[in-house]
């Protein structure tokens, strides 16, 4: 299948530094930075510095160190920020959505890192 990635949208824009953002985390091919709306005590997105429109565009087309890069960086954020589960951690959400039914808003593959609240079972109106 073939992606088509809109360099305008605006995630593509803060990797280009023309508009800021709260950078938590930065790897060789990932920027982690905090959401705009957060919907949670915690809410950080990954995305990785490549043009990849989803998860499915991503993992068709990444190289492995790209896919490798951006699976630490989400643990870089959980470790840096003290999310880890277990005896002592809080536990944490990952959320990626992805086209019409997942809606996406922002054309740019990010995964959600939520955490410093009981959130429910699931996310759903
Ligand atoms: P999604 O519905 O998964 O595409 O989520 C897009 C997310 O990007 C939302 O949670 C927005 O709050 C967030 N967002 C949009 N613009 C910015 C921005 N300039 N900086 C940080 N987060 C943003």
């Amino acid at each position: 299948m073939g992606y088509s990635y809109d360099p305008q949208n605006v995630f593509a824009r803060i990797l280009r530094g023309e508009i800021p953002n709260d950078t938590v985390l930065e790897t060789a091919h990932s920027l982690a930075f905090n959401d705009i709306g957060p919907q949670a005590p915690v809410h950080v997105l990954v995305i990785p510095k490549g043009p990849y429109v989803n998860w499915d565009h991503f993992v068709a087309e990444a190289t492995p160190e790209e896919v490798l890069d951006f699976a630490r960086a989400i643990h870089g954020v959980v470790e840096a920020k003290g999310l880890e589960p277990g005896a002592d951690g809080q536990g944490y959400r990952l959320i990626m959505n992805a086209g019409e039914a997942g809606v996406q808003e922002v054309q740019h593959l990010h995964v959600h890192i939520l955490s410093g609240k009981v959130m429910g079972r699931m996310i759903c109106d």
